[in-house]
C-alpha cells in the first residue's frame, strides 16, 4: 500500500546541507522534495536502546530535522554489546545526554530534544503531539501498550521493532491506514511468559537489522516513497537469514480502532500487563530471603536444597555455591524429585523467574520454599563481589 508524505517539505536545504545529502537528492525517488519533506520531520524515539542506536543514528544522518529521545536510563557496560550509539566513555551517563552527543557528531543539523522522564499515561500523549512518527525500541510490553494507544489516540504512525535472541519483527501500526498493535495482540502475555533480552538473550547485531528496518519504514512514511509496512508483519529469522511477511489485519472489533471503540483514554498499562504474576507476588511476598541471609544459613549448616532455576548458559556464566540446576521449565517433571523434610530455596538471575518458580513450588505442597530476592545478581553484589554478573 502506497501513502501519501506525512510531512510538508521544509522552504529550502541551504548549500551545505545540499552537499551533504547530495547521495539522497540524486535519487529520483527522494530528490530535493523528499530531502526537504525529512529536513521538516518530528520523530521521536521511545528509548535509546538497542533498537534505538541504529535508528536515531540513521535518521541523524538522513537529515531528518528534529529527534526526540524518551530515556530515563543510565548507560551500563551490558549495553555495550548492541546499544552503538553510546560508548566505553558514557558508562554511567544519562543514555539520552550521550544519544544527543552522538547525533550531533553525526550531524549538527538536527535538533535533538529530550524526554527524559519515564513515559506513562500522564506524559505520553503531550509528548506524542509533539512529533509527525514514533519509532518504538523498547522491550517491554507496558510501554508497547502505552505507545500504541497513544499513537492511534494521536492519530500518529506507530513504527514498531521487537527482538529476542535470533528473533526480530516490525511493522508500521497506522490505525488510519491498517491495523494497530492491539488489533494483532489484543492482550498482553501473561507475566512471566515471555523473556525479556535481559532474561533471554539478543544477538547484538540484531538490533541493527531490525533498527535498519525501522529507520527505512520511518523514512518512506515521512517522504511517501514506496510500500510501508503498514497491514504488514516483517518476521526476521537472522539463523536462516529469512525475512517474510505476513499479512496484518485490522480488527473491526479492536478496542481501541475498531467499530465501537471501548477505550478511548490512556490506561493503567502496569496493571493491564502485571508486571509479576499475582501468584509469584503472593507465593514470594511470605518467602522470601535476600542473599546475605542465604548466605548466613549455609554458614550455619542448615539443610537444605539450593535450586538454580536459569538456563544452563546462565549457570556456566556465574552460579551461587551448593546449587544444582533445574532450569524453570523442566521443574515441573523434577517435582518428584525435589526433598519435602527440607526447604528448597530457588534463585535466578534477579528474582523473577524465581518467584514464579516458588509459587509453582507453593503450589506442589512445598509449604516451606522460598526463593532469593534479586537472585545470583543480589549473591554478587552482597557475598561475593568476585563474582562476575551479566
Ligand atoms: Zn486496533
Amino acid at each position: 500500500m502506497s501513502l501519501p508524505p506525512l510531512v510538508e517539505p521544509a522552504a529550502e536545504l541551504t548549500r551545505d546541507e545540499i552537499r551533504r545529502y547530495s547521495r539522497h537528492l540524486i535519487i529520483p525517488d527522494v530528490g530535493m522534495d523528499g530531502q526537504k519533506r525529512l529536513k521538516n520531520a518530528k520523530v521521536l524515539a521511545i528509548g535509546a536502546g538497542g533498537l534505538g542506536s541504529p535508528t536515531l543514528m540513521y535518521l541523524a544522518a538522513a537529515g531528518v530535522g528534529t529527534l526526540g529521545i524518551v530515556d530515563f536510563d543510565v548507560v551500563d557496560e551490558t549495553n555495550l554489546q548492541r546499544q552503538i550509539i553510546h560508548g566505553q566513555s558514557d558508562i554511567g551517563r544519562a543514555k539520552a545526554q550521550s544519544a544527543k552527543e552522538t547525533i550531533e557528531e553525526i550531524n549538527p543539523y538536527v535538533t535533538v530534544r529530550l524526554h527524559e522522564e519515564r513515559l506513562d499515561s500522564s506524559n505520553a500523549l503531550d509528548i506524542v503531539a509533539q512529533y509527525d512518527l514514533i519509532v518504538d525500541g523498547t522491550d517491554n510490553f507496558a510501554t508497547r501498550y502505552l505507545v500504541n494507544d497513544a499513537c492511534v489516540l494521536s492519530g500518529k504512525p506507530y513504527v514498531w521493532g521487537s527482538i529476542y535472541r535470533f528473533d526480530g519483527q516490525a511493522s508500521v501500526f497506522w490505525a488510519e491506514h491498517g491495523p494497530c498493535y492491539r488489533c494483532l495482540y489484543p492482550e498482553p502475555p501473561p507475566p512471566g511468559m515471555v523473556p525479556s533480552c535481559a532474561e533471554g538473550g539478543v544477538l547484538g547485531v540484531l538490533c541493527g537489522t531490525i533498527g535498519s528496518v525501522q529507520t527505512t519504514e520511518a523514512i518512506k512514511v515521512l517522504t511517501g516513497i514506496g510500500d510501508p509496512l503498514v497491514g504488514t508483519l516483517l518476521i526476521y529469522d537472522a539463523l536462516a537469514m529469512e525475512f517474510r511477511t505476513v499479512r496484518a489485519r485490522k480488527d473491526p472489533e479492536c478496542p481501541l480502532c475498531g467499530k465501537n471503540p471501548t477505550i478511548t483514554g490512556l490506561i493503567d498499562y502496569e496493571e493491564f500487563c502485571g508486571t509479576v504474576s499475582t501468584a509469584a507476588e503472593e507465593a514470594a511476598a511470605t518467602s522470601t530471603i535476600t542473599a546475605a541471609e542465604l548466605k548466613a544459613m549455609q554458614d550455619n549448616g542448615d539443610d537444605l536444597l539450593l535450586v538454580d532455576v536459569r538456563e544452563p548458559g546462565e549457570y556456566e556464566i556465574v552460579r551461587i555455591p551448593g546449587s544444582v540446576l533445574i532450569p524453570k521449565g523442566d521443574l515441573p517433571a523434577h517435582l518428584a524429585e525435589l526433598p519435602q523434610d527440607r526447604p528448597v530455596i530457588v534463585y535466578c538471575k534477579t528474582g523473577v523467574r524465581s518467584a514464579e518458580a516458588l509459587a509453582l513450588l507453593k503450589g506442589a505442597g512445598f509449604a516451606s520454599a522460598k526463593h532469593v530476592q534479586g537472585g545470583v545478581t543480589a549473591w554478587a553484589h552482597q557475598v561475593d563481589p568476585s563474582l562476575p554478573t551479566y
